[in-house]
């Protein structure tokens, strides 16, 4: 494995800065062993407190949406280190804004801001990357762990050509979900970063835009973010409520359902001062607030090694896993029925869908479901799915 510093030298061969530097090191041999001594036995030292940080449950990331002075920079990281509960500073170095024209972040100019912040109060520092130059001159000043945005997830292009550039580094990557609600763009951007040798991969989840206005900035549509989990229980789960919610009223409330879904951190923006940040001013709190709101969360365990609670949940599941076999037992009958009116209809050449009826059925369902405390989106999604099963199976009758 070759380490960061190398990677540096690696690439970019034709560059006459990096040849210099080439050569420098070369001149520089008879000082080289000690130098290198120090600064191997300072790099491990750091990988290990990175490593202990990217395995701290739950993982805290936090820090403006950009960096835009070395004073913002260096304050934020100060106040959040003050609270004791942030693990990673953040801030977006290169900002892809959806429309041109808003500030589009300082560029590699704040990278020694985030060295410096990272230097003064040994949190571990993290930007976005989305291409190889990004990569190599984060990794150039010691970033300790690299994110892809949303917009790039999208892109196999850009996710490749990060994913290249990462080849034999050794650090850290977090992937946010593609903008667009698609879990294989966002599988394969982690297949290509993996398949780059990367070892430590983690997930963000910030939500997936939507046409109009909605209660979010992107939808959570948590059962994506759910289904990943289940396909890569092993990776960390991180939610990042700042751009799920694009407000701060309701940061609390995302953040808290986040982690009774047994999520492993979050990354929430922050500004030392908040209605004047340079970019995603509405969603970013002071480090102090953020402080309170991680107060007021419930942090909840997976499990515990209680047994009356063990005993008392395993009563539950028995229940539920019984009901469940009912459920489709009643299921399995109803379709039988479905059969039998496939029958007349066929022998009256009569059309299997009749939309009055259907109609009718969804209107009911939903009345009782109300009265029974069911939602009607969970009616309506329950009966398309049921109805759907009905119409395949009257189509084999129709054809038998
Ligand atoms: C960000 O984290 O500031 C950012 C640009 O996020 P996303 O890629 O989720 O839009
Ligand atoms: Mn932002």
């Amino acid at each position: 494995m070759i380490s960061r510093k190398d990677a540096k030298y690696r690439k970019g061969a034709g560059s006459s800065v990096l040849h210099l530097c080439e050569t420098l090191r070369l001149c520089v041999k008879p000082f080289e062993k000690q130098k290198t001594l120090t600064m191997q036995t300072l790099e491990k030292e750091d990988r290990q407190s990175v490593m202990q940080k990217w395995n701290k449950r739950p993982l805290i990331i936090s820090g403006p949406c950009s960096a835009e002075t070395e004073e913002q920079v260096l304050q934020t990281a100060v106040r959040l280190a003050n609270t004791g509960k942030v693990d990673m500073l953040r801030a977006g170095i290169w900002k892809p804004r959806t429309r041109p024209g808003s500030f589009e972040g300082i560029g590699t100019r704040a990278l020694p801001w985030l060295q410096q912040a990272k230097k003064q109060t040994g949190l571990a520092i993290t930007v976005e990357v989305a291409t190889a130059k990004q990569v190599e001159d984060a990794l150039h000043f010691d970033v300790d762990v690299l994110w892809i945005g949303a917009r790039t997830t999208v892109n196999p292009f850009s996710v490749q050509e990060v994913a290249d550039a990462l080849r034999g580094v050794d650090v850290p990557v977090l992937i946010k979900n593609p903008i667009n609600p698609d879990l294989e763009l966002w599988t394969g951007a982690l297949e290509r970063v993996a398949k780059a040798g990367v070892k430590n991969i983690g997930l963000i989840h910030r939500g997936f835009s939507s046409y109009g206005n909605t209660e979010y900035r992107n939808a959570p549509m948590w059962h994506l973010a759910i289904e990943m989990k289940r396909r890569y229980a092993d990776l960390p789960m991180i939610n990042d409520p700042s751009h799920i919610c694009g407000r701060r009223d309701i940061l609390f409330d995302v953040a808290q359902k986040a982690i009774d879904l047994d999520y492993d951190g979050l990354m929430i923006e922050t500004h030392i001062d908040p209605d004047n940040a340079w970019s995603d001013a509405k969603q970013q709190i002071t480090p102090e607030q953020l402080a309170e709101m991680l107060d007021k969360i419930v942090w909840r365990r997976e499990d515990i090694s209680s047994e009356e609670y063990h005993a008392a949940l395993e009563k539950l599941r028995q229940q539920i896993n019984h009901l469940d076999d009912e459920l489709l037992f009643i299921l399995s009958q109803r379709m039988k029925i479905s059969e039998q009116i496939a029958t007349y209809k066929k022998d009256n050449n009569i059309t299997i869908l009749q939309t009055r009826r259907w109609n009718e059925i969804l209107d009911r369902a939903c009345k009782k479901g109300e009265q029974l405390g069911l939602s009607k989106e969970f009616i309506t999604k329950y009966l398309d799915a049921v109805h759907l099963e009905s119409i395949t199976h009257q189509t084999k009758i129709f054809n038998s």
